[in-house]
């Protein structure tokens, strides 16, 4: 088999190398961090240095850090009715915007009937004026806002800035998914105005199976957690640490705030070669979010007339890892609810392809991707074949 070109950093991100040798020594620890031992201390060391690294990705306070599993478990743990800060009750409703990732769309443990849609607009952004008229009726219910930093599907960046400041207006909490963002753009959550943030490991090159619920104040609480047992975490989170998996998340953080700005400018410049070679090819093709802020690595885009599965198959004979906007399940292909939000037409949103990349992505990767989407997605195009499929 030739060179490949992976180009599915959204789905995951390789390891990085730094990320890999933090695991490696951490495997030959034999300390459990909660032990008292020399052999504890150790690990409960690198355990600490890591949440270190993770705070200050984020200029958080180390102590505001909850390892978890990943993202989701990140999530599922901030969607709760039970937050508090300092002596305030807990939320009577949560605000979840529609285009959340799954994990946020299930609402964590508030219940359906306390839960309600942010709608977007054509561009997939939050509706601001929706938001605005909203809140201001649900002033009294004290909400909990959920809105991601940026979609994982079309790049598209939030304006969480302002939808902190009409959330807090009305005496709401604001949690913010930063798993897309992280390692893509700066993400403070001062600046942003989260109060809760969710991180996970494998999006920015550490290892799958590791996240952090970020707090901002340290009066907040999470007042239910998900898994009781031990104190482990500040008591939010009991299990004994994954200690390997958090010192490659640490070692990973550290890397992304090392290089942020350069990584960021490499992937632009990928990927903006990368939508003028889609644009020369298919004047027709449609780039979902092309018009507003996006992450620098991420290019949703359509053909009409062409399935997405068909051309993921076709892509993918020719060496190129990309991914459907679209989900499967039981059997059958929905268009995603991403695109629903937005208002996209399901024949054209089950065609949507998505090209993710990353800060080691080469030219060569991009040019296998164009010329494997002139040879074969072209082709099915003039052959009209896509939805034949
Ligand atoms: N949030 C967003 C925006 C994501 O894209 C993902 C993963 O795709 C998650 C959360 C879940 O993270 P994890 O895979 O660590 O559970």
């Amino acid at each position: 088999m030739g060179v490949r070109a992976y180009l599915d950093w959204n789905a995951t991100a390789p390891l990085r190398p730094q990320a890999r040798r933090a695991i490696e020594a951490a495997l030959d620890l034999v300390g459990n961090p909660s032990s008292v031992h020399a052999d504890g201390r150790a690990a409960r060391a690198l355990v600490e240095g890591a949440r270190e690294q993770v705070a200050a990705l984020v200029g958080a306070q180390a102590r505001n850090v909850i390892f978890t599993s990943g993202g989701t478990e990140a999530n599922a743990l901030a969607l709760t009715p039970s937050l508090v800060v300092g002596e305030a009750r807990g939320r009577d409703r949560a605000l979840i915007s529609a285009i959340e990732h799954p994990s946020v769309r299930s609402g964590g443990r508030f219940p359906q009937q306390l839960r309600e849609d942010v709608p977007v607009t054509r561009e997939g952004v939050v509706d601001l004026a929706w938001l605005t008229e909203r809140l201001d009726v649900l002033r009294r219910s004290a909400p909990l806002v959920s809105v991601m930093l940026a979609n994982n599907e079309t790049g598209v960046i939030q304006p969480v800035d302002q939808v902190a400041e009409l959330t807090h207006a009305a005496g709401g909490l604001l949690h913010i998914d930063a798993v897309q963002a992280a390692g893509r753009i700066p993400c403070d959550i001062k600046s942003l105005g989260a109060d809760l943030l969710t991180l996970s490991a494998h999006k920015l090159g550490g290892p799958k199976g590791v996240g952090a619920l970020i707090l901002a104040d340290q009066d907040l609480h999470i007042g239910d957690p998900l898994i009781r047992g031990g104190g482990q975490e500040g008591s939010s989170r009991a299990g004994t640490e994954n200690v390997s998996g958090i010192a490659g998340f640490g070692a990973a953080a550290q890397a992304v705030v090392a290089g942020l700005m350069d990584e960021a400018a490499d992937m632009a410049r990928a990927r903006d070669r990368l939508e003028a070679g889609l644009r020369a090819a298919a004047p027709s093709a449609v780039i979902f979010g092309a018009t507003v802020p996006r992450v620098p690595n991420t290019t949703l885009v359509a053909m009409p007339g062409i399935k997405a599965e068909t051309a993921l198959i076709a892509l993918d004979l020719e060496g190129v890892s990309v991914s459907s906007g679209s989900a499967c399940s039981s059997g059958k292909v929905a268009p995603s609810h991403v695109l629903a939000a937005m208002g996209v037409a399901p024949e054209l949103a089950l065609g949507a392809v998505r090209i993710s990349l990353g800060p080691t992505t080469t030219g060569e990767e991009i040019e296998i991707f164009l010329n494997a989407w002139m040879k074969r997605v072209m082709g099915l195009s003039r052959r009209g074949r896509g939805l034949a499929a």
